[in-house]
Formats: C-alpha cells, structure tokens, sequence
C-alpha cells in the first residue's frame, strides 16, 4: 500500500462502519481540523458487513492517496484481522483484539486502538486519579478489552471485570495475566450480582443501556458513594446506570469525553498536530 502520510498538505480520512449514517465523527475531526489550521477532508463510508468487502475499501482507500480511516462497528475485529496479517498493531490494538484507527507507515497497514487512551484521558481530564484506586468495570467486550491495558498503566490499584457471562471476564482476565504476570495480583473478575463492596470507581461498559434495561446491581453495594465516579461508556442517551450511581451520591459521566478524546487521538496520529481540548469544549455545541 501507497505511503501518503509524510508527504500530505491535506488530509484524507474516513470512518468505516455499518450503519454510519449516525457518526459523529466527521463533525469531530472537522472541529479539530479547524482549531489546527489542518486541510481535512473526512467522510462516513458505509462497508457491506462482510471481511472481502471491508478488505477492498481499506485497499481502495489507501491506494487512491488516503491518510487514515477510523474503524467502528462492526468491523473493528475484522481491522484487527487484516491488520495482524499484513502490517503492525501498536500494544494497546494486540492486546484490545480490535482496531480503531488505521494508516499508512512505511508502505504497510498500521493498527492502533485509540478507545482506552480515550477513556483514561477522558476520566483524568474530569478531575478523577486513577492512580492506586480500585476500579470496577461492567462488561466483557471489545470496550472493555481496549480499556484493560490503558488503565492498569495508569496505575491503579486493582481492577475488576464484572461481566452476564462469567467466562468471558475469567478470560479477558488469564488473557492480561498471561500478557504481563505482574496484572494478577491487581485484576479479579465476577458476575454482575457480585460487584466487590468497596471501589473507587466504576466503569459501565456494557451495552445494556442502549436496550433501555436497567443493570442488575445489588442495592446495597456500598453504604455511601460520596467520593466515587460512575463512568458510562455509552452517551446520547438516559443512563439508568448512571442515574443509580447519581441517587447514592457519586459523581457521574458519560462517554461523550471518551469519544472526542479517541478521535483527538487519532487525529493526532494522522497529522502529529495535537488537539487542545480544553480551548475545543464541546465540539459539538
Ligand atoms: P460488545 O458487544 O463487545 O460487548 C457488550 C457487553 O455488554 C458484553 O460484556 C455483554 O455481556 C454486555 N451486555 C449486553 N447486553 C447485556 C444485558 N442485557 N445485561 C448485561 N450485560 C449485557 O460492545 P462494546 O464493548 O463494543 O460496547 C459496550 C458499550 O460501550 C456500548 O454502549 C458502546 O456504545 C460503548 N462504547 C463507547 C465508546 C465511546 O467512545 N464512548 C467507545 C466504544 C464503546 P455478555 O458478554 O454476557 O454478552
């Protein structure tokens, strides 16, 4: 594949998914690309949901002159795939099992997953240390396998994977242990009917909130939230995960944060131009 990162004046990126009509990516690069000063063209493409599909609109993409594309459901897997066979997965792509964010570098297909970063960048720019916290996240999927690695190098002080299917958290959990011994002792796994009593902060990243069911928390968790942050991964919509954290006193957020701070990081990854999101605000607005 063609090298065009290095020599562009503009940029040439897209995001490939499907359904993509209701991406937001295109106005958040945009935002970026304005407070740069950067030459940004960037756009929704729609990929039948099939791997020879996915493969020909990367090759399409990357030989007709593109910088880079953003990869979100439900090809990121298939990203992962392609990438792993043919070029280089940054740690944080090989350890998360998915792609976000594909280039160019040195004539060969460069994976990286932005997702996690985000998440740890998104939480430390709300104020909240990770740093020796025990820290509770609800789900076993690819945003919580992206999330692992970026919050155990923030330091916590144990993280524990609470998942509906018990096995897929007892894997995800042997996967980072065999990953780096070192995470056994900070990482534990449960149902979600046996969160431990007492952490610090916790993380929902199950996809139970966009079918509307509440999640299945024992009401007794802890007396008192007081000093604790509830994160949803989801946003754009009522979180009855978040309004339960809320009503026992916690401090809450949605994962609006996290989707701009993975895309500044992708961005970032394209252009080397770093995205000063405090001035940005809410790109959004
Ligand atoms: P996956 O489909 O990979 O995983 C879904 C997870 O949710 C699984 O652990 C699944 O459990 C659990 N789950 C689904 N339905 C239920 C239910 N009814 N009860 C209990 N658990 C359930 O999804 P992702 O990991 O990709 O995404 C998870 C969430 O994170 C989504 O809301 C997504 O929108 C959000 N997200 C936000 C991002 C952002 O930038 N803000 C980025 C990426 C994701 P089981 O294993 O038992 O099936």
């Amino acid at each position: 594949m063609q090298n065009t990162q290095s020599s562009c004046a503009s940029y040439h990126c897209i995001v490939i998914g499907n359904p993509i009509a209701h991406s937001k990516s295109p106005e958040l690069h945009q935002a970026f690309a304005r407070q740069t000063g950067v030459k940004l063209s960037y756009q929704r493409q729609l990929c039948p949901n099939d791997k020879d599909s996915f493969i020909a609109v990367v090759e399409s993409f990357f030989n007709g002159g593109g910088t880079g594309c953003n990869i979100t459901v439900p090809f990121k897997e298939m990203a992962f795939d392609l990438v792993k066979a043919r070029g280089a997965l940054s740690e944080f792509a090989q350890v998360a099992g998915a792609v976000n964010t594909l280039a160019v570098k040195n004539g060969k297909l460069y994976g990286d997953n932005t997702d996690g970063r985000g998440l740890v960048a998104d939480l430390v720019a709300k104020g909240v240390t990770l740093q020796g916290k025990n820290v509770v996240i609800l789900g076993a999927g690819g945003a919580t396998r992206g999330a692992i690695l970026p919050l155990l190098n923030a330091n916590v002080n144990s993280l524990h994977i609470a998942n509906r299917t018990i096995k897929k958290a007892e894997n995800l959990v042997k996967l980072m242990q065999n990953f780096n011994p070192e995470f056994a002792r900070k990482l534990s796994y449960s149902s979600l009917e046996n969160l431990p009593k007492n952490f610090e902060v916790i993380i929902n990243a199950t996809s139970i909130g966009l079918s509307g069911e509440a999640l299945p928390f024992a009401d007794d968790l802890t007396p008192d939230f007081g000093s604790s942050f509830a994160y949803d991964m989801m946003y754009g919509k009522p979180s009855a995960f978040l309004d339960f954290f809320r009503q026992k006193g916690a401090t809450t957020a949605d994962g609006l944060g996290m989707l701009i701070h993975q895309g500044a990081l992708s961005f970032g990854f394209w252009t080397g131009k770093k995205v000063d999101l405090v001035k940005l605000g809410n790109p959004f607005d």
